[in-house]
Parts: structure tokens; C-alpha cells; sequence
């Protein structure tokens, strides 16, 4: 796309060529095409549709697979109300945790062939898939295994039970993380599950489908169904289902909100966000650029706690301005399955459209664009790693959660006006602040809106820590205790 730089050319980064140190792709078997995970089995849908899901890092398709039409949820939910009646509310939870561990375990014991597929299906990188998606999935199932037997001393004196049929809907950023984070939780809290993969990533909710049969859980406990948004509405709007979990855009949030108005569903939303990175004179600059590439670009921008804004102390701006821009030359944008490979590709086309889209915007309304200079492949979804400068609260690309490797660059003079920028958005998910003084991080974490705060680093997670939104943001808590206040009811309710 066309760009223009604000004239600060960086300083000519010195690059190491390396060889191509692709990770073997065989260790995944893929059929031409899944049916839909109803009862403990794949069965054909329904709806007799099937539909392609694309590698994005060269437009080959992987496999085909099922579209799940009304007869086809009506069909997943009765299988999931039969396992929740018959079998699984009736286990003692010291029974529903040997499932999880063992689960947990096999995740653990295929985690390269998981890694890989995540990575293929998806177009991260390698690196990030096997370092973080699938041991924070285990993780995950652990840590819920511990928790299943032990949950009458989760809620201070407070007996919980299970809802009953959890509906489940989960975006393509972290397709198997997501996973976890929902049926982890609801499993060791007794619910059963019908859960929707996002239809440009389902491979590895369908590989997943292969370890609960290996760990012999239960048929219909867990029930993956394929589809689209429409599959994700007859979900939402099925009589049968006791809760509905999603993750996603605040767009779809909202129309599920409404949907869900006036019955007796519970419901939780983790949804989109527009992080501020915060970086005051006073922090290691060239530990909080590491920190801000990590936040915004290793992940391709796909993640919803990006650090997409990145306030900066005025006293500092072209020390830090000029680090960046040396730091993106750096980046290594390519094959995902390479392990060397920093920025992956963009999941879908409608993905690629919609971050040059905002980042035209940015141009139109005067903000300087910076991109890493790298080759990108021929085929494929990229967008260079892309810094914007000049920007105001204003500006479109300040505002609106772009969901791509771009960060939108803000200055601010006092610690009140970066509390003012930071919290000037309708959402509050995350948010970064560089100090080396512990004095200001506290007074200021509190001062921010914004369900996860990270210091002197970003995007860390942890089962045991609870993940979340404000605003805009969604509301309910995924991880930890409070993630678990999410699949019972207590006592008296
Ligand atoms: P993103 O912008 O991250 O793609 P979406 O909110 O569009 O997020 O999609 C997240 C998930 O929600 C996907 O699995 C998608 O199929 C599903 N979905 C989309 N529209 C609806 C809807 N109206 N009701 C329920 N689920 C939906």
C-alpha cells in the first residue's frame, strides 16, 4: 500500500540473514473434510454444507468443513442437555478433574502438532503459537483439573452448582487458547458445551475433538460445531442453552447482548479493546520498546489486548521514536512456520482489507506513516509492521480497534494527561505502563480503566489470573476464581 514516511528515516539497522528453519509440517495430518463433533463423534451436518477454511499464509485450502445449520445446533445442544442430565452434573468433581488432567496431558504430549496446525490454519508465528498459545491452553485444563473438586471452597461458604449447557463463541485470534479458556472452566464447574470455532480457524478445535475422545470423555459433555455468525446466532438464540461465553468483536457483542435480553441465559462478553502502552521519561526505553513490539506486532496485531496506542512522555518521543523505527526494521515477516519468523500473516483477506482501510484513514487525516521496509511474500494476506505518528484522540486510528500490526503513536506531558488519553476510549481491557518507579506505577494503575494492567511488560497471562474488560470491553472475568463465577450458580440464585 502507499505510504509515506514522516521523513525521520531511521537510523540503517544492522540484519542478520538466516537460513529458512521451517518447522516439519508432516507431523500434521489433515483429512479433506470434518464433519461436525455432536455426541462424542463426527457426523455429517445436517444442512449437507461444507465449507473451506484457507492457509492465509499462501491461499491453499487445508480442508473443508462442515456448515452447521439449525437442525444441526438443535441436534449438538439435546446431545450436550442428555450428557449434562445423565452423566456429567451427576460426576463428583474429584471424577470431572481426571478427564481435565488427562486432557490437559494429551495437549501437552501433541502440543508440536497443535502448535503447527494453529500456525498453519491461522497464519501466526511458529514461535508464538508454541510458546504461548498451546502450553497456556494446557495450562489451562490444569489449572481448571485443580479446581473441579475443590470448588465448594471457591465462593466463601457458598454452595455452588453448575448452569447446565454452556454455549460457546470464539473469534480467530487464538483459536485453541480461546478454546480452553471456555471449556476448561465450564467442564470443572459440571456444565456441558456446544462450543462455535470462528469459521476462518477451526482445525484446531476439530484436532481438540481428537483428544477428548482419546481422554474417553463422555459423549456430548463437549460438542464442537462449525459455521458462521448465523451458526453463532441459532446457538445464542437456542431455548436449551443456560449460558452463553463469547469472545469477539463489540459489534457482535452487543447484537448478542440483545438477544439475550429478558431470557433466563447468563451471559459473559470478552470483546474488543484499544490498549495504551504508557511510557514515562523515568523507564527503560529500550526494555519498553522490546515491550511495545511484543504488545502490537508479534502477534500481528490480532490480539484484543493489543497495545495499539503508545502514549509517550513528550521529554522522550524522538529517542523513543527513533528506537522504534531502527526496532520494526528489524522484524522478520514471512512464513509462519519458520521458526526465526516475528510477524506472521493477516488471518483473512477481509482482515487485510479493513487494517489498510484504517490505515488510509490515518493518512487522509494527517497522521505519518512508518512501515518496515521488508519483502512480503507473493501470495497471501500481509501488512508491513506500521508505525503512525502525529496522532491525536481525533484521529479514526486512535479511536477504532484496527485488529493489525499497527500502532497509533500519542504524546502527553503530565501523568493526569496520560490518565485522560489512556482512558479517553469506550473500551477497557488492557493497558501498559514503563516506570522504573514502582511509586507512580501504583498510584497510576489505579487511575486507569482497564481490566489488566501490565508493568514494565505486556501481554502476560496466567490461568490463575483473571482476564477481562470495562466499557465497551465486555464484562465478566475468564481465568482464575472469578473466571469460574462465570459457569455456576450460588446458593440462593
Ligand atoms: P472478529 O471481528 O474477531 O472476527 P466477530 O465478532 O465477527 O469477531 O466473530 C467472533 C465469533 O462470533 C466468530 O465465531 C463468528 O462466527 C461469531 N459470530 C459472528 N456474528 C455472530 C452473531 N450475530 N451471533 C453469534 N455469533 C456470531
Amino acid at each position: 500500500m502507499a505510504s509515506r514516511t514522516n521523513g525521520q528515516s531511521a537510523q540503517k539497522a544492522v540484519r542478520w540473514e538466516y537460513a529458512p528453519a521451517p518447522e516439519a509440517r508432516q507431523i500434521v495430518k489433515l483429512q479433506p473434510r470434518y464433519g461436525l463433533f455432536i455426541n462424542g463423534e463426527f457426523v455429517e451436518p445436517l444442512s449437507g454444507q461444507y465449507f473451506p477454511t484457507l492457509n492465509p499464509a499462501n491461499e491453499e485450502v487445508l480442508a473443508e468443513v462442515a456448515y452447521a445449520g439449525a437442525e444441526d445446533v438443535d441436534r449438538a445442544v439435546r446431545a450436550a442437555r442428555r450428557a449434562y442430565e445423565e452423566v456429567w452434573s451427576k460426576l463428583p468433581g474429584k471424577e470431572r478433574a481426571k478427564y481435565l488432567f488427562r486432557i490437559a496431558r494429551i495437549l501437552q504430549e501433541r502440543s508440536r502438532e497443535f502448535a503447527v496446525l494453529e500456525s498453519l490454519d491461522g497464519g501466526k508465528p511458529i514461535r508464538e503459537s508454541r510458546d504461548v498459545d498451546i502450553p497456556l491452553a494446557s495450562a489451562h485444563f490444569f489449572y481448571h483439573a485443580g479446581w473441579a473438586d475443590k470448588l465448594e471452597y471457591a465462593f466463601a461458604g457458598r454452595k455452588p452448582r453448575p448452569l447446565g449447557v454452556a454455549g460457546q463463541i470464539i473469534p480467530w485470534n487464538f483459536p485453541l487458547l480461546m478454546l480452553a479458556w471456555k471449556i476448561a472452566p465450564a467442564l470443572a464447574c459440571g456444565n456441558t458445551v456446544v462450543l462455535k470455532p470462528a469459521e476462518t480457524t477451526p482445525l484446531t478445535a476439530l484436532l481438540m475433538c481428537e483428544v477428548f475422545q482419546q481422554a474417553e470423555l463422555p459423549p456430548g459433555v463437549v460438542n464442537i460445531i462449525t459455521g458462521d455468525g448465523q451458526t453463532g446466532a441459532l446457538l445464542v438464540q437456542h431455548p436449551d442453552v443456560d449460558k452463553i461465553a463469547f469472545t469477539g468483536s463489540t459489534e457482535v457483542g452487543k447484537k448478542i447482548q440483545k438477544a439475550v435480553a429478558g431470557t433466563r441465559k447468563k451471559l459473559t462478553l470478552e470483546l474488543g479493546g484499544k490498549a495504551a502502552n504508557i511510557i514515562f521519561e523515568d523507564a527503560d526505553i529500550d526494555q519498553a520498546i522490546e515491550g511495545i513490539i511484543n504488545g502490537i506486532y508479534f502477534n500481528q496485531g490480532h490480539v484484543c489486548c493489543a497495545g495499539s496506542r503508545l502514549l509517550v512522555q513528550e521529554s522522550i518521543y524522538p529517542i523513543v521514536i527513533r528506537k522504534l523505527q531502527r526496532r520494526i526494521q528489524l522484524l522478520r515477516v514471512g512464513d509462519p512456520l519458520d521458526k526465526n519468523t516475528d510477524v506472521g500473516a493477516i488471518n483473512s483477506l477481509m482482515q487485510l482489507r479493513k487494517i489498510e482501510h484504517y490505515v488510509r484513514i490515518g493518512l487522509e487525516e494527517g497522521a505519518q506513516v512508518f512501515q518496515c521496509e521488508c519483502e512480503l511474500p507473493s501470495k497471501g494476506y500481509w501488512f508491513r509492521p506500521t508505525v503512525l505518528t502525529g496522532v491525536s484522540m481525533a484521529h479514526t486510528v486512535a479511536r477504532e480497534e484496527i485488529f493489525g500490526p499497527v500502532l497509533a503513536v500519542l504524546t502527553f506531558r503530565t501523568p493526569d494527561e496520560a490518565v485522560e488519553i489512556a482512558n479517553n476510549t469506550r473500551y477497557g481491557l488492557s493497558a501498559g505502563v514503563w516506570t522504573s518507579k514502582g511509586s507512580r506505577y501504583l498510584a497510576f494503575a489505579s487511575k486507569l480503566k482497564a481490566g489488566v494492567i501490565w508493568c514494565n511488560t505486556y501481554n502476560k497471562f496466567d490461568p490463575a489470573s483473571p482476564f477481562g474488560g470495562y466499557k465497551e470491553s465486555g464484562f465478566g472475568r475468564e481465568g482464575g476464581v472469578h473466571g469460574l463465577r462465570a459457569y455456576v450458580a450460588l446458593e440462593g440464585e
